[in-house]
This record gives C-alpha cells, sequence and structure tokens, in this order.
C-alpha cells in the first residue's frame, strides 16, 4: 500500500458534504460546550450537583424534584442551564450556512440552549425542548412567557416563578428526567434521520437516550462520527474525526465553499 495512489484514503467530511443531497445533523451536549456551556452529565457537573444541592443531576432535573421541591429545581436549573452570554461557535454558524445553502436538510439537537436557531438555522428539532419558552402550568392557563420573565426574581414566590395571570408556577419547556419525550419532534427526527443520505452525529457518545435509537433509522450511504470520545458506533461510521466540532465544521465549509 503506497500513500501517493488517495485510494485508500477515506473522504473527508467536505467531500461528503458536496456529494449529499440530504443532509442531518445530529448533535449532542459536545456541540454546545465549546460555547461555554458545560455538560451538567460530564464528571465536574456531577461532582457540583452533588456538593452543592445535594443531589445528581438527574434527581435535581427531574419532574418528581419540579413538583415536590420546585423551589431546588429552579436554583439549581438557572443557576447551572441557563447562560445568557453563550453565542453560537463556529458548528452552530456553519450549519446555519449549510441550511441557506440547500446542504442542510435538518438540525437536530439534545440541547436545549437555542444556539442553533441564533446561529441562523431555521429547521431545528429539539429533541428536550428549550429554555427560551416557559409556560404556565395552571389548567385552563397556559400563558406563555419569556425566559427574562421567568429569570426576574420579582416574580418568583417562594423561590418558584409564577404567572401574573393565575398565579401558577412558570416553568421551562424541556423534558425532564422522568417526562415522556416529545411525539412530534421524535417523528420529526426520525423522519429527517431515515430520509437523510448523509448523517452527521457530533457532541454525543450516543449513551444518553433517545440518542441511538434515533440514529438507528439511518439507511443512507455516510455516516459521520464527530466526538472527542469513542462511540457506540464508530465501527459503523465511514468517517470517525475525534476533533472538536467547532473546528471540523469551520474547516470542512471553508473547503465545501472554495
Ligand atoms: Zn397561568
Amino acid at each position: 500500500m503506497t500513500a501517493s495512489t488517495g485510494a485508500t484514503m477515506a473522504p473527508s467530511l467536505a467531500d461528503l458534504l458536496a456529494d449529499s443531497k440530504n443532509t442531518v445533523f445530529f448533535g449532542g451536549a459536545g456541540v454546545s460546550t465549546e460555547s461555554g456551556i458545560p455538560d451538567f452529565r460530564s464528571e465536574t457537573g456531577l461532582y457540583s450537583a452533588k456538593e452543592q444541592y445535594g443531589y445528581p443531576p438527574e434527581v435535581l432535573l427531574s419532574i418528581q424534584m419540579l413538583e415536590h421541591d420546585p423551589a431546588l429545581f429552579f436554583k439549581y436549573y438557572t443557576e447551572n442551564l441557563i447562560d445568557l452570554t453563550a453565542k453560537p461557535n463556529p458548528a452552530h454558524l456553519a450549519l446555519a450556512e449549510l441550511e441557506k445553502q440547500g446542504k442542510m436538510a435538518a438540525v437536530i439537537t439534545q440541547n436545549i440552549d437555542g444556539l442553533h436557531q441564533m446561529a441562523g438555522s431555521q429547521n431545528v428539532i429539539e429533541l428536550h425542548g428549550s429554555n427560551w419558552r416557559p409556560y404556565c402550568v395552571g389548567l385552563n392557563c397556559d400563558e406563555r412567557y419569556t425566559l427574562d420573565y421567568l429569570l426576574d426574581k420579582s416574580h418568583w414566590v417562594d423561590g418558584v416563578p409564577t404567572c401574573e395571570k393565575c398565579g401558577s408556577m412558570v416553568r421551562p419547556d424541556v423534558v425532564l428526567y422522568g417526562e415522556m419525550l416529545d411525539d412530534d419532534a421524535m417523528y420529526s427526527a426520525a423522519k429527517a434521520i431515515s430520509e437523510a443520505d448523509l448523517l452527521i452525529v457530533a457532541g454525543t457518545s450516543l449513551a444518553v437516550y433517545p440518542a441511538a435509537g434515533l440514529v438507528s433509522n439511518f439507511s443512507g450511504r455516510n455516516l459521520v462520527l464527530i466526538n472527542k470520545t469513542p462511540t457506540a458506533l464508530d465501527n459503523h461510521a465511514d468517517l470517525v474525526i475525534r476533533e472538536p466540532v467547532g473546528e471540523v465544521f469551520a474547516q470542512a465549509l471553508g473547503s465545501v465553499e472554495s
């Protein structure tokens, strides 16, 4: 085998993007860490949750916690899952640009930070909901609020944000532990993946539900995995990249355009 023929070289992400008619991106927490948003499931995240709040994140962010100790839920949630200063990183920006060029059919994300929309992506499927559209849980109310409203402590009663119309709790529209994922989002994600000829999975080890199950809907030509650590599907991928997601996309986009 000689290095000069190039016949055995793996395709580059830019090549695959250029050849694809229907690319779908599936991203996890690792896509947002480059925007400075820490992964609460990381070792540091787990440790600080137990040290400072007395429970692991799966307990703090559960529907049971919201129902039985909402003040602790909102303390942890507002102190750890919301970062108003976070900005889209080169991965978010490249994905939005690729969509504009007609080369990105859908972005599926497990993140709740809204950074894909902030970058300009239109077709974003949010599997775990979003920080940006809190709502009142009051029966027959359903009032929608802004994130600013939820964070404004003048609306808080006993440590819990409340609705100015009916006085009920205002909660984030995110899927908590112990809650079902949204059927529409799951259906849209499965459909997008099943129709894709190129699927790029990034920033997830595919260990968190429902990532691995959704990816199994893929029957297209090329699967690309971008993650710092090995994933369950590395053996099935046509291209495995261990570099930071932002750098990988900035580079690929440059090559596709030139
Ligand atoms: Zn209300």
